[in-house]
């Protein structure tokens, strides 16, 4: 049994600091510590950590995943292609926005695993997700391609 759920992430008693930390600290962790600190830019890993994250988001339906994510400023989403078999979710405001740009890499996969753990609680259909834009690789938005088996 896990000692913490997602509801113990809002319990917080810092009375000098208060509840938030800056988008630099994510970033570090994101970049700094993840991406460039683990083997394979922390592929494997962050799959394991994002999914796991979306498992927990107390969230039934797409529209309370899509609430969910701007509330935790991940980023403000919005769909910009649906099908019968797939969803593409463009991220306005991803974390991301603002970092030199470096083609070829795209660094918001863990935001994606995060949707794929999340949308599988509530799809009756397994869903996997893949990114397929990012800022950095100088795209115009973060994008991901929600794929309905
Ligand atoms: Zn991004």
């Amino acid at each position: 049994m896990d000692p913490f759920n997602f509801k113990d992430m809002s319990r917080i008693d810092r009375p000098k600091l208060g509840n938030e930390v800056p988008l630099e600290l994510f970033r570090t962790i994101r970049l700094i510590g993840m991406y460039q600190g683990l083997p394979m830019n922390g592929k494997a890993t962050t799959v394991t950590i994002g999914r796991k994250i979306g498992e927990n988001l107390p969230v039934d339906s797409m529209d309370e995943l899509f609430q969910i994510v701007e509330k935790l400023k991940i980023g403000i989403p919005k769909i910009v292609l649906s099908d019968e078999r797939t969803v593409c979710v463009a991220i306005e405001d991803c974390f991301c926005k603002g970092l030199p740009q470096a083609e070829g890499k795209r660094v918001c996969d863990l935001e994606g695993a995060i949707l794929e753990g999340a949308i599988n609680r509530f799809s009756t259909r397994k869903a996997s997700v893949r990114e397929v834009k990012c800022n950095v690789n100088g795209d115009e938005h973060c994008e991901y391609e929600i794929r309905f088996l």
